[in-house]
């Protein structure tokens, strides 16, 4: 349930123009009725991202991202359906009634904000402690590994001290209290030893969250201590398995993928060498929400994990992650070189790049490493290498692409691809018999295309019409007689649909008010998408009065159709629904919408 009502949500959306909402974050050009700019949700040269001040919405024709004000600071600025409230209600001076929010809900506001406040402290504090005498180890540390100056302050390099509760007398002197500091993560309370900092002679990295606010923070240990590396434990504002290191600064590169690494270091050595399209997991392991988060930005991502074994073992384990995202994945090599610091170290940014150009397909990697559990002289062996091989090419959805791996495979280890073709086959035949195997299959409805494409054209022009109704309300005076909300699809299309005939009923058009009605940001966006269809600019009046008469007899095909699915043959409603039909679809045929 929102937190506040739909009046005010609507009353703060009216004061706002989305215009001024998005110019700050993307540069936009009026052509005709609406502006156009570069997506900033998704990696383009020309521009597909609209924002209309008549239907005060955004949509990109490229991304499918779409959305109202509120949907606009949800999706860019990582805000929630009620802080995006909040922040333009500030901006155009609504105020927001304090009793909607319970008193738990503010103080626990308040709370988040103050831990806010501690980490930046804390961040202030290790900056300025590596910056005089005391630090001298850390800072020696960073110009060691080569980073310039002006990186260690882009990242926020810092160094906490030797005293073990320095951090602890500061924050305290600064009048925060032990149960926000206990909140913080950066603390240990002991009832025998007090309370301690929890990082302690550690060179210093803040983590940022989206919104370029310190979270969390990372510290290497100077000298020998355990652990090398610690992170501060989840807290209320620090939600590891959704925080990327180097995504404040990543989600801004131009690049259309990421580079995910594995640590600090590499992050930084590749921001600092010009890939600023680096990330990482922090020291965890990398997760579904990880990969859902760079979903939102690319659409490729390299892999840049260590040489060694682990770093293979958790390519292994990342690379279905990734692709379960829908991301396309590739692995760099950066043998002989441990990590992308040393490489870049080594050999330089651009012989970097030309890794990135040739970097491993991620199933070619898979079958790679596989190959190396199974001895290649015994043929016993060396069958059971290709039948693993044909089980995963099996899962190929589309007949090319498992051709096309047949015989990249064919030709790399050493097998016939019509062999292989062959065992691959067999293995298909084999699980057909045996569907109940644990094999994933797709989705019923995505097995069948023909049924899919039905939807989809029927969709289409539901959305096509309620586009064309919202720009042009006139049209549904001529309309109303022949199409109902009862016609649209049930759910969205039709609360949509409700929704927006009641407004031009009422003489009040205001589609982004309907975004409102949903909360979540995936169905806001897909608010958006209803509103914009695809409709050319058509020329002549009687391409524009065709086009819409094909579209309406569509909705209304498949609304009778919808009918008479729930019906059967012998129901005596049937003749009646089908005289009706005939009777509308002629009207509809000759009907004239524009004079
Ligand atoms: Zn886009």
């Amino acid at each position: 349930m929102p937190m506040y009502s739909e009046e005010i949500i609507n009353e703060v959306l009216s004061k706002v123009d989305i215009v001024d909402v998005i110019s700050p974050y993307v540069s936009l050009k009026k052509k005709g009725n609406t502006y156009f700019g570069l997506c900033p949700f998704h990696n383009e040269k020309t521009g597909s991202f609209s924002v209309s001040p008549m239907k005060q919405m955004f949509y990109c024709f490229g991304c499918g991202k779409g959305g109202n004000a509120y949907t606009f600071l949800m999706q860019h600025e990582n805000m929630t359906f009620p802080e995006a409230v909040q922040t333009l209600a500030a901006q155009v001076g609504v105020e927001l009634p304090q009793e909607e929010m319970t008193s738990a809900q503010r103080a626990a506001q308040n709370r988040k904000a103050q831990l806010f406040e501690v980490q930046k402290e804390a961040a202030t504090y290790f900056y300025f402690s590596m910056r005089d005498e005391r630090g001298k180890a850390a800072y020696n540390y960073f110009a060691g590994r080569e980073l310039s100056e002006e990186t260690m302050n882009k990242f926020g390099l810092g160094y906490a001290g030797k005293v073990s509760d320095e951090l602890y007398q500061f924050l305290k002197s600064k009048g925060y209290s032990d149960s926000i500091l206990k909140d913080s993560g950066l603390f240990t309370f002991d009832e025998r030893n007090g309370v301690k900092d929890k990082f302690w002679n550690r060179a210093m990295f803040p983590i940022f969250d989206q919104q370029k606010r310190v979270v969390a923070f990372g510290g290497r240990v100077m000298g020998d201590g355990e652990p090398k590396y610690l992170n501060s434990p989840e807290t209320p504002i620090f939600d590891k398995s959704r925080t990327l290191y180097g995504l404040n600064f990543s989600r801004a590169t131009k690049r259309n993928y990421f580079i995910l690494c594995e640590g600090y270091m590499d992050v930084i050595a590749l921001h600092q060498a010009g890939f600023d399209c680096a990330v990482a997991s922090l020291g965890t392991a990398f997760t579904t929400g990880h990969a859902a988060l760079m979903k939102r930005f690319v659409n490729d991502v390299y892999l840049s994990f260590d040489s060694d074994e682990a770093g293979t073992k958790a390519k292994l384990r990342a690379i279905p992650i990734l692709e379960g995202a829908g991301l396309v994945c590739k692995i760099i090599n950066m043998e002989p070189y441990k990590d992308p610091d040393e490489f870049i170290k080594a050999k330089g940014a651009s012989a970097y790049e030309e890794r990135i150009l040739n970097a491993e397909n991620s199933f070619l990697f898979t079958v790679r490493m596989l190959q190396r559990e199974y001895n290649m002289s015994d043929p016993t062996s060396k069958t059971s290498f290709y039948r693993k091989i044909a089980e995963k090419i099996v899962r190929f959805p589309d007949d090319l692409e498992r051709t096309n791996y047949i015989e990249a495979v064919a030709a790399t280890y050493g097998i016939r691809a019509d062999e292989l073709r062959s065992m691959v086959n067999s293995v298909a035949a084999k699980e057909a018999l045996n569907p109940t195997s644990d094999r994933e299959f797709a989705e019923p409805e995505a097995r069948n295309p023909k049924k899919m494409k039905k939807d989809n054209t029927s969709r289409q022009a539901q959305k096509m019409l309620l586009t064309k109704i919202t720009e042009e309300p006139f049209l549904l005076g001529k309309l109303e007689k022949y199409i109902t909300p009862e016609d649209f699809e049930e759910g969205m299309f039709r609360t949509v649909a409700t929704h927006l005939f009641e407004q031009i009923q009422k003489d009040a058009l205001m589609p982004t008010n309907i975004i409102n009605l949903f909360e979540e940001e995936e169905e806001q966006q897909e608010v958006a998408s209803i509103f914009h269809a695809p409709i050319g600019e058509l020329e002549s009046s009687e391409a524009r009065e065709k086009g819409l008469r094909e579209v309406v007899l569509r909705v209304k095909k498949d609304s009778f159709r919808r009918k008479k699915d729930q019906m059967s043959e012998t129901d005596p409603g049937m003749i009646t629904i089908v005289m009706e039909e005939k009777k509308i679809q002629k009207e509809l045929e000759t009907i004239s919408y524009y004079t």
